[in-house]
């Protein structure tokens, strides 16, 4: 099974609380919650960016909540409304990353494999933590 945000690899098992939510423990996009009308809103609605763009909306959201929950006015809307950041913009989420994981100022900080951080910044893919420009505003 793959995250229906990212396509990453999951377990085989997804968690379900309810016949109607699921709990996917996804490594990008971090623990979320989905309703099986967003579910189904998202395998029929594909695009280019948005993965990335709802990748990173879950980034934001973990700082209020561990696992959120997606329902489907919720991803709707940030469909219509998100965007990647500008290239300036993950220079300043990069930077206050490194601050929160910095103990003491100037302290040597290790970057983790794996795609948390491209999510973090809201990079389009790995190759976004060396250069991004973003998503072209409409
Ligand atoms: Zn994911």
């Amino acid at each position: 099974m793959e995250c229906p945000v990212c396509g990453t690899d999951l377990p085989k098992q997804v968690p379900k609380y309810s016949p109607e939510i699921a709990e996917f423990p996804c490594t990008r996009c971090g623990p979320f919650e989905i309703e099986e009308l967003a579910f189904k809103l998202l395998t029929a609605k594909k695009n280019l960016y948005q993965g990335p763009i709802l990748s990173h909306a879950i980034r934001k959201m973990h700082r209020r909540n561990k696992r959120p929950l997606l329902t489907y006015a919720l991803v709707e809307r940030l469909l219509e409304e998100e965007h990647l950041p500008t290239a300036f913009e993950q220079s300043d989420l990069l930077l206050e990353w490194i601050g929160e994981q910095s103990h003491v100022v100037g302290a040597k900080v290790d970057i983790p494999g794996g795609y948390a951080l491209e999510t973090t910044i809201g990079a389009a893919d790995n190759r976004g933590l060396r250069h991004h420009q973003g998503k072209p505003r409409a």
